[in-house]
């Protein structure tokens, strides 16, 4: 990792890359630390739908390495390791990594979320026992069996959908009477014959000794209790952005998203934001490109002289 760059850009997903790819094409000294998984959340989607020219989905683990080629052979340099702290420095920023330090004239923070938890404490002692945070990777292994999803957002139906490939049936748990994911899966889900979407239901416990055996579900409006028999849970219940290395330099929105201006721009100069991890990122895989590509246009005029 040479010593000091024009742009870094802390985040390997597809805001992050595609940020790096843009700021190597304008001509910046470009290091993107990819974190310890290249790709991010999105590496482990199986089918990323809405992405212009591929009419039928493009699985995560093809879009980003191929996004990180690109961003390479554009000449942006991609380490993996993350941004831990950073501080100004005469008018330029220094970053803190897990392999050393760095300088950079601009910094684009898009280093996205990880899924949120229920927070039930059987849910770490049974993860990869059954509890499961990849339903593409899982769904082999849940063939001809129950499983149960936790969520009513886009994660939880598209994952949904997924697992009904492999598995015998697919619960759906909602806590809410409306689901809010897109309508492209909504539509399929109720149509498909082996999901099924239970609604007002809360998930009080997870059951399981040194397996997942089921999940003890309450009934929102009753207040009936019953186990639900299940070889595999899968909790999509929303994201949690990652922004641990920002140490209070900035004031989050109320669900810990970074703001920024439209062209990116954070109240700290020389700071931008793309993807997940920005307040108001619209959550789709094109939207997080999008916003890294300007994040990379807006930093280079930053850089060129313009005004912040
Ligand atoms: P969302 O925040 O959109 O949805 C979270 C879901 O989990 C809601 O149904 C919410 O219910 C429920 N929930 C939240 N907390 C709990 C809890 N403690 N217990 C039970 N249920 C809970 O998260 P997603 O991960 O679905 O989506 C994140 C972003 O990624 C969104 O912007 C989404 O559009 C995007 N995305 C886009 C895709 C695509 O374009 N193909 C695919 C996947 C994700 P309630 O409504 O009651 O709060």
């Amino acid at each position: 990792m040479d010593g000091e760059f024009d742009i870094v850009v802390a985040g390997g997903g597809i805001a992050g890359l595609t940020a790096g790819l843009g700021a190597a094409r304008l001509g910046c000294k470009t290091l993107v630390l990819a974190g310890d998984v290249l790709g991010g959340l999105l590496l482990s989607i199986e089918k990323i739908d809405g992405v212009p020219g591929f009419p039928d989905g493009v699985p995560g683990y093809d879009l980003c390495p191929m996004a990180q080629e690109q961003a390479t052979a554009a000449g942006a340099q991609v380490v993996a390791a993350r941004l831990d702290g950073l501080a100004p420095a005469n008018g330029r920023w220094r970053l803190s990594t897990g392999e050393g330090e760095t300088i950079a004239g601009a910094v684009i923070l898009a280093t996205g979320a990880q899924l949120r938890q229920l927070g039930l404490p059987a849910e770490q002692r049974l993860l990869g026992r059954g509890v499961s945070l990849c339903a593409s990777c899982d769904a082999p292994l849940v063939r001809k069996r129950p499983v149960a999803v936790i969520g009513g957002g886009d994660s939880a139906l598209q994952e949904a959908l997924t697992l009904a490939e492999h598995a015998e049936r697919v619960i759906v748990l909602h806590r809410g009477k409306a689901l809010s994911a897109q309508a492209a899966y909504v539509d399929r889900a109720r149509a498909h014959p082996r999901i099924e979407l239970r609604f007002a239901t809360a998930v009080d416990d997870i059951l399981g000794d040194d397996r997942l055996t089921g999940v003890r579900i309450r009934d929102l409006e009753s207040g009936t209790t019953a186990v639900l028999d299940a070889a595999a849970l899968f909790v999509y219940i929303g994201l949690e952005p990652a922004t641990s290395y920002l140490q209070e330099q900035l004031a989050l929105d109320p669900g810990g998203r970074i703001p920024t201006d439209a062209r990116m721009r954070t109240q700290l100069r020389g700071i931008l934001a793309a993807g997940i991890v920005r307040s108001g990122s619209p959550g789709r895989a094109v939207g997080a490109a999008g916003e890294g590509a300007a994040a990379a246009v807006a930093a280079h005029a930053f850089l060129s002289g313009g005004e912040w």
